[in-house]
């Protein structure tokens, strides 16, 4: 068996795999993507980031826009930033959104939704069942 008919073997193998399993093993936040224009700054792979997420797009920006400190909008597939803003710093504040409204606080997996009560918010996962209350400062 040569090398390439190993990796179609392989290929193979990772098809069967079910979706959610590859899902939530290579749950892998992308780092954002930014583009200085007359000192603002865009987010350019907004859409991807949201994507993995999984998160609602408003839920999202309100949060993050507030830790950022800034006013921001979409336009067209780009997140807007009023300012200068360093890429390690946005991807902060998209890594503490992550671990609050995403991942299971249990067994860590991002396969989350969130539900309102009143005025509580709970994170629900649909890989181990717990359901944690999000706690919001
Ligand atoms: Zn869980």
């Amino acid at each position: 068996m040569d090398l390439n008919d190993y990796e179609k073997l392989l290929d193979g193998a990772y098809e069967k795999i079910p979706e959610n399993v590859k899902k939530s093993s290579r749950f892998e936040i992308p780092k954002v993507e930014l583009r200085i224009e007359s000192r603002n700054t865009y987010i350019t792979n907004l859409n991807k980031i949201i994507n993995t997420l999984n998160r609602d797009r408003r839920h999202f920006l309100g949060i993050f826009l507030k830790k950022a400190g800034t006013m921001g909008e979409i336009r067209g597939q780009q997140l807007f930033m009023k300012g200068i803003h360093k890429e390690q710093a946005l991807d902060r504040l998209i890594d503490q959104y992550t671990k609050m409204y995403v991942l299971c606080k249990i067994c860590k997996k991002p396969d989350t939704d969130i539900q309102r009560e009143g005025k509580k918010i709970f994170l629900k996962c649909t890989a181990c069942g717990a359901r944690e209350e999000i706690k919001e400062k």
